[in-house]
């Protein structure tokens, strides 16, 4: 727990985190004559807007400034003597004055109370910093609570230290995964580099082939043709220890959804904590994971009992339509799955239930004729078609997670013209198999209004859903224990994207999602990893393999 010795007494500690505060493990020098505002800090502030302004105004702040320039710190802190020369209200908005205790204890209460033994503050204190990331915008966390997790404060001098021993640094896994940073994150770059969209299969094979040499004696890699996809790889590492008869399968994709040449607008790039750039977060961060996560096994020494094996789809994007046979064949033999998709929002949350997937194509056939000269021998499809997309849009039950989205529409020729044809592309979404047999049925059962028009009906579900089932939980609540020894609080989340695990879970075997990159953007121009998350992700993944 906390100490604090001397005349740091005197000061209060504001403690700026992130979701993974726990995680700052090494040390932080503090000036206490630096003037101005928090200067070169970096990562913390990529999702945490600490409002320096409503301090700055007072010269006598703190500067926190990283001892070692390879870590990747989750934690600004400032010491002050705020309390000592400035009254609580001067810190306007950025310190959330909410007791008006506060204000007048601020004002006459000596410093030293407000440092009560073992907390950073007492039981009164109001102060609360303002935490403004992308996932939980303008978000309040006490001082207080974060302090909790400090530990070991000492005053040299001028110099303060921080730790926190909540975080093992002894893992030797963790150690060895962010001693190796700069070479993975140039690995990361090298896959980001050569761009795979799923409809480009030379393109993928090129990244497959990628990957395949960068496994080279550390696996055996066979490539499966994907027909008029790319080739998928399914890769038996070598890694040290006995084998059981147990198989784990690691499940990741080549592809992305990204377009060749997207590079020359979004190039890779490492800055404000991130790298950046087309499929980094979903998911060619995750490959790399995995490959590191095994590389630290192999040299580490560090046994497995089960067989692993990879396999990278090339059509995951797209449907998984040449893959998911193979995906559902090792899924069989396997007593769990891990996917190396990415996790739920800044926090890496895992996947462990899913929604379903399912399309359906509606195609309204009516009578064209002139609307002007001819117009009661037409019979619309455009409006049969959009009385249809009504009734269809009612089958959405938000409450049991069922979702119905007409996303595109067509039909018609002309103004002038009673409509012939018409279609729509309409997406469903289901948490549970039996809505969506449910859906489906629904769906066949659809009739023309205007008897003149016939419909058509494409499609159905493409991904079962995949349901949190007990051997599902099971295994997050293995990962849950082993980040834990990480310093992480890991959670689980319901993704409303369908991924290969959706296969695999849907055959009853264990399957943990999301143990990918953390960061956002997937499919989108943001897409970005958090660099100070890739250790633990990593060793996570490590963890997991040793321990099934
Ligand atoms: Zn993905």
């Amino acid at each position: 727990m906390l100490r604090i010795h001397g005349p740091l007494v005197r000061s209060v500690f504001l403690i700026c985190e992130l979701a993974h505060y726990f995680r700052f493990r090494d040390e932080l020098t503090i000036h206490r004559r630096t003037p101005g505002h928090f200067g070169n800090v970096g990562p913390p502030f990529d999702h945490c807007h600490f409002q320096p302004q409503c301090i700055s105004g007072h010269d006598r702040f703190a500067k926190a400034r990283v001892l070692n320039s390879n870590e990747q710190h989750q934690f600004s802190l400032t010491v002050g003597d705020i309390l000592q020369d400035q009254h609580a209200r001067r810190l306007r908005h950025g310190l959330n004055d909410e007791h008006s205790r506060h204000h007048r204890e601020a004002r006459k209460m000596p410093a030293k109370k407000w440092l009560v033994e073992r907390y950073v503050l007492n039981g009164n204190d109001a102060l609360a910093l303002h935490l403004n990331d992308p996932v939980h915008k303008q978000k309040w966390v006490t001082v207080r609570q974060n302090a909790l997790n400090l530990m070991d404060i000492e005053n040299r001098h001028e110099t303060c230290y921080y730790r926190t021993p909540r975080v093992n640094t002894l893992d030797p896994i963790l150690s060895y995964l962010r001693s190796h940073e700069p070479e993975r994150i140039a690995l990361i770059r090298q896959f980001v580099e050569c761009e795979s969209p799923s409809d480009d299969a030379a393109a993928v094979n090129r990244f497959g082939d990628l990957v395949a040499t960068r496994l080279r004696g550390a696996a055996t890699v066979r490539t499966i043709p994907g027909g008029r996809f790319g080739k998928h790889l399914l890769c038996e590492m070598r890694l040290p220890g006995r084998r059981t008869s147990d198989q784990i399968l690691v499940l990741g994709h080549l592809d992305t959804v990204w377009p060749l040449g997207t590079l020359r607008s979004m190039p890779f790039r490492h800055s404000d904590g991130r790298l950046w750039g087309p499929g980094v977060f979903d998911m060619k961060a995750g490959i790399e994971f995995f490959l590191f996560a095994t590389r630290a096994l192999r040299e580490l020494d560090l046994p497995v009992k089960s067989r692993v094996m990879l396999q990278l789809n090339s059509d995951e994007e797209v449907g998984s339509e040449s893959s998911r046979a193979l995906t559902e064949k090792n899924a069989a033999q396997s007593k769990a799955v891990l996917v190396l998709e990415p996790g739920t929002g800044l926090e890496g949350k895992l996947k462990t239930a899913r929604k379903g997937v399912g399309d359906f194509q509606l195609i309204v056939r009516g009578t064209a004729s002139h609307a002007g000269v001819d117009f009661e021998s037409g019979a619309s499809a455009v409006l049969e078609l959009a009385r249809q997309l009504a009734r269809v849009s009612a089958f959405t039950d938000l409450k049991r997670g069922v979702t119905v989205n007409p996303g595109v529409i067509s039909g018609g020729t002309r103004s002038n013209v009673v409509a012939a044809e018409a279609r729509a592309e309409i997406d469903m979404r289901v948490v549970r198999l039996r809505d969506a047999a449910a859906l489906e049925r629904k769906f066949r059962a659809l009739r023309p209004l205007d008897r003149r028009c016939s419909i058509e009906l494409y499609g159905g579900l493409n991904r079962p859903p995949m349901e949190r089932a007990a051997g599902t939980v099971r295994l997050f609540r293995l990962a849950q224990k082993l980040a834990r020894e990480l310093g992480v609080e890991l959670q689980e989340s319901l993704s409303g994207g369908g991924s290969d695990g959706n296969f695999t879970a849907a055959l009853g075997v264990p399957t943990l999602d999301g143990l990918g990159a953390v960061g956002e953007g997937a499919h989108a121009a943001n897409e970005s990893i958090v660099v100070s998350r890739m250790a633990d992700r990593a060793a996570l993944i490590a963890k997991l393999l040793a321990a099934l």
